[in-house]
């Protein structure tokens, strides 16, 4: 808003997926059956997806933010519009990690400057943010990502 000195400059993508912790970490926010304690990405608060539950509560919760290399793909094609992408376009992987702990698989954009061949299956891999574009305000909008463990 005119005037507003506080305004965002960084904002997600899409609300509600992923979050900062008290230490300035990136998680990302699962639905959790209160019932049966199945997780579901992204989230949601009805509806669990687990076929032999009829939960219908699921709470949002932090998922671990570090999983290991399930599969991997590399994209070398811009997406059609309306999806944004810089220009010239630039290769980017795209990476399926598996969270033990939960049960899912996520899958994200992996950091520029990590490509497939810089991949491995079963390699650790870590939960970051990158900017995806800037939209038309000027603010910058963030997605989640992964990237190599260190
Ligand atoms: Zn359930």
């Amino acid at each position: 808003m005119p005037g507003d000195t506080d305004a965002a400059t960084r904002l997600p993508v899409i609300d509600g997926w992923f979050a900062d912790d008290d230490s300035g970490d990136t998680h990302l926010i699962a639905g959790k059956c209160v019932k049966c304690g199945t997780y579901v990405f992204p989230p949601r608060t009805d509806n669990c997806p687990n076929p032999g539950c009829d939960g219908d509560e699921l709470t949002q919760v932090p998922l671990a933010r570090r999983g290991t290399l399930w599969s991997y793909t590399e994209n070398r094609y811009a997406p059609p519009p309306p999806y944004p992408s810089p220009d010239p376009f630039e290769p980017f992987a795209v990476a399926a990690v598996q969270l033990a702990d939960e049960g899912l698989i996520i899958l994200g954009k992996v950091v520029e400057g990590t490509l497939a061949a810089d991949l491995k299956i079963g390699m650790e891999m870590e939960l970051t943010t990158m900017p995806l574009f800037t939209d038309d305000e000027g603010v910058e909008r963030i997605t989640y990502a992964w990237k190599v463990a260190e």
